[in-house]
């Protein structure tokens, strides 16, 4: 069977610029718009794999640049790939690494070729290029893969260009370098917080012939306003008949304002990461669960959550174990953190199948406070 053949997207409802859709994988179909936890290490933190499908998550996203570095992609091939090693047995995303290099790394060198860095972990050097990164997200073995990209500071026109450029080629040359027709390749945007280079960006990587496209580049320091603006550019531009993928990008308002504009996947860090902070994510806002305040609430985090959280533990219960520094606080926390954004998400699509999502946004947006 052939790529296209294997990840059919069908749209089977509109609502405005959004959509509601359908996407097949290898490991099964996605319900679009869909929010995909992250498993930086292969692992969701402090979530098992049963606690995930539970919880009714589809995608998870696991990051190339960790997994190059430790344990090595070229052992998870010998383990039987990601699904495997990680027993996560539905469909898996991997981004190229190329966000990861330019934001966790001391660059030593950024030419036409490649990226050449140092380590995090242990200061050794390494080198990635278009070709490395395709051939280590294949033996990783995701779903969906991503082409190697030069993520820039959103404001910089000049250096923004130059990546732009530098990652429309890149772009060619990952499609190239992909061998195996189980994987869906998707091509990523990129432009900064400028519409002309934005939509320079969308043309030319749909011009490639890409199964789906992701915007990368955002929720990178730019306002709000700006990312919406972007989105609308972009989204104006990209084949209706194929996903789009907002990446790195999660928190409640941003998936509403992203679905609105007709983004189908997003994935962030931000419900597990705020979960070991003692951040609880909620329909009206964040809550600090350290506050004194809670030590003797018998309410659950938020008593319209039907989360296993919610159903079981008391605030005064949470915080505790908070206190207490327990390790169950983050495991219980990210539970229903990530039951909100995934609840959130079949909210939106339901709204969009009964065109109300205009009504459910300005109500949900009216509501948040930031
Ligand atoms: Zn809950």
């Amino acid at each position: 069977m052939s790529t296209s053949d294997i990840f059919q997207f069908e749209i089977q409802a509109r609502d405005g610029k959004a959509r509601a859709g359908l996407f097949q994988t290898p490991h099964g179909v996605l319900q679009t718009p869909v929010f995909a936890p992250v498993g930086t290490q292969a692992t969701v933190k402090a979530v098992t794999p049963a606690q995930l499908s539970e919880l009714g998550a589809s995608l998870v996203l696991a990051n190339t640049y960790h997994l190059y570095l430790r344990p090595g992609d070229q052992l998870v091939a010998e383990m039987g790939g990601l699904h495997s090693f990680m027993q996560w047995n539905g469909p898996l995303l991997t981004d190229s690494g190329g966000f990861q290099v330019f934001s966790l790394n001391e660059i030593r060198k950024v030419d036409d070729d490649g990226v050449t860095f140092k380590s995090h972990i242990d200061g050794s050097m390494h080198r990635f290029t278009p070709e490395s990164s395709i051939a280590i997200q294949e033996n990783l073995g995701a779903d969906i893969i991503m082409a190697f990209d030069e993520c820039a500071p959103p404001y910089d026109r000049e250096y923004i260009q130059r990546a732009m450029q530098r990652t429309h080629a890149w772009a060619e040359r990952c499609m190239a370098a992909k061998t195996r027709p189980d994987q869906a390749l998707f091509g990523i945007v990129q432009g900064g917080v400028f519409a002309d280079l934005r939509s320079e960006s969308a043309r030319f990587i749909s011009s490639l012939g890409f199964p789906g496209h992701a915007i990368g580049g955002l929720s990178v320091g730019e306002t709000k306003g700006e990312m919406n603006e972007m989105l609308e550019e972009v989204n104006e531009i990209l084949p209706e008949d194929r996903p789009r993928y907002l990446m790195g990008v999660g928190s409640p308002e941003d998936l509403v304002n992203g679905v609105l504009r007709g983004v189908d996947i997003f994935d962030c860090v931000l419900p597990t990461r705020l979960a070991r902070h003692q951040a609880a994510m909620t329909r009206t806002g964040r809550m600090n669960l350290m506050n004194a305040g809670y030590a003797k609430d018998p309410r659950p985090i938020d008593e319209t959550c039907a989360c296993y959280t919610c159903r079981t533990f008391t605030r005064a219960y949470l915080r505790h174990l908070i206190v207490a520094k327990e390790m169950l606080a983050s495991t219980l926390v990210s539970i229903h953190n990530l039951h909100t954004l995934l609840q959130l998400m079949r909210d939106l699509r339901q709204a969009i199948f009964e065109g109300r999502l205009d009504t459910f946004a300005a109500e949900f947006l009216q509501q948040y406070t930031l």
